[in-house]
């Protein structure tokens, strides 16, 4: 499916895509579960592929595969073109410059990155990073490692009620102590929106580094890191119609000038010497050691290239309209609680039902054919806060219908009266 030419504002344009074409661009959301048709609510987990981005990746095998940057021959370099060309679509999509984007397996690599190679070498005890109470434990644990390893404390900023980031405590936290902030972009869990291009310039006043999470912004909405103003921004193909094992991290040209390379081996070095002479590569190179995920990476090139012909703008339009709808319906049945209500929240509703355990609910919903993910959405702290042991957590895409929406309320119903 294309969408046909753009009109003016946002509403001509979202009614120019013909969106049952597009989700008969997905070949997996065809199949059935237990006998009942697919009504895939998973997409925060991982997203489903569009036929492009297969083929794209089976036609890399078929006629392309040779390793980049390496071989002279005709393969090596069209291998290497594809690869190149990938970064620099993505590169594109997020409003970057290609030689400022590090391709990574995912965020979780990404956001080690940092944390190994700009945070390790330069906090120190007495020094704090600061995080909230909504990321992801790809946003946690690896600075609880540097903190460990530094004698760096960690500070958490909390959550107003309806699941926002309480900007107050943010501004009051943010003192002389505090030179890293990690936040994410769009909660997982909550599905609320940060104000990050805020959050970046406030911190960036105040000489504090900012990486910003954006694993659940980029699939979702458009995203522009020169608008955000941050340091560093994490970002994850397999959540984007891309592959598994792609992701990148962007960084402002001077922390990846100054940071030491994380890990070492062949393609990010100049020239290696016995004599302790080895000459590293220019970035973004000198992070990507040994062989990348090349034939993922020809798979998130042909991502970006669907997302960016049906319009993020579009694609966000989409979902908002699928959200309401779903948090309508979820409004008349009893006894169910959704968490996060943030204003301007992304299509990710978590939900519990009273007396309901949320792993029966998924389990039974399954036997539906729906797919919801159920548990703590690696988020722990957060549920913590929220002070429930699991959420039943239904994530849309733009793929998803109108009508799988009502199915879904009414397997939601029949499900419950047999858990009652
Ligand atoms: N951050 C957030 C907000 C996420 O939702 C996820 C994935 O679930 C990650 C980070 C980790 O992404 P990945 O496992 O692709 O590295």
């Amino acid at each position: 499916a294309r969408p046909t030419a753009a009109g003016p504002g946002e509403d001509a344009r979202a009614a120019t895509i013909d969106w049952a074409a597009v989700r008969a661009d997905f070949p997996l959301l065809q199949r059935k579960v237990h006998g009942k048709p697919l009504v895939y609510f998973d997409s925060a987990n991982t997203s489903q592929k569009p036929a492009t981005v297969i083929e794209a990746v089976d036609d890399f095998y078929r006629r392309h595969n040779a390793n980049v940057s390496r071989a002279v021959h005709q393969l090596g370099s069209e291998a290497t073109e594809a690869y190149e060309g990938a970064r620099g679509r993505l590169a594109r999509f997020i409003n970057a410059r290609p030689d400022d984007l590090v391709l990574t397996s995912g965020t979780t690599f990404a956001i080690n990155l940092v944390a190994y190679s700009w945070a390790l070498p330069r906090l120190k005890a007495g020094d704090a990073i600061l995080l909230t109470r909504m990321e992801h434990h790809a946003n946690i644990v690896p600075w609880q490692l540097v903190a460990e390893r530094t004698g760096a404390r960690i500070d958490v900023v909390d959550l107003l009620p309806d699941g926002s980031l309480d900007i107050d405590m943010l501004h009051a936290k943010m003192t002389g102590a505090v030179k890293l902030l990690a936040v994410g972009h769009v909660s997982n869990v909550l599905g609320t929106v940060n104000p990050v291009a805020d959050i970046c310039r406030e911190a960036r006043r105040r000489g504090i580094t900012t990486v910003v999470d954006g694993s659940q912004a980029l699939p979702h909405r458009p995203v522009d890191v020169a608008a955000i103003g941050c340091d560093f921004y994490a970002l994850t193909g397999h959540k984007m119609c891309a592959p598994t094992g792609t992701g990148a991290l962007w960084a402002r040209r001077e922390h990846l000038e100054a940071m030491p390379p994380f890990i070492g081996g062949g393609e990010m070095i100049k020239e290696v010497r016995l004599d302790g002479g080895t000459v590293f590569n220019d970035p973004p190179r000198k992070f990507e050691a040994g062989t990348p995920n090349i034939a993922g990476f020809v798979g998130m090139g042909a991502a970006v290239d669907y997302l960016s012909a049906l319009d993020m703008h579009n694609v966000e339009a989409r979902e908002q309209e699928l959200l309401a709808h779903l948090v309508e319906e979820f409004a008349k049945i009893e006894g169910l609680r959704i968490f996060g209500t943030a204003p301007g929240k992304a299509a990710v509703v978590s939900f519990a039902i009273e007396g309901v355990h949320s792993h029966d609910l998924a389990t039974l919903l399954d036997l539906e054919g729906m797919a919801v993910r159920s548990g703590q959405h690696c988020a722990h702290p957060l549920l913590q806060w929220l002070g429930v042991s699991a959420t039943c957590r239904a994530s849309l895409a733009f793929y998803n219908t109108h009508d799988e929406i009502e199915a879904f309320i009414a397997a939601l119903r029949k499900v419950r009266t047999l858990l009652a």
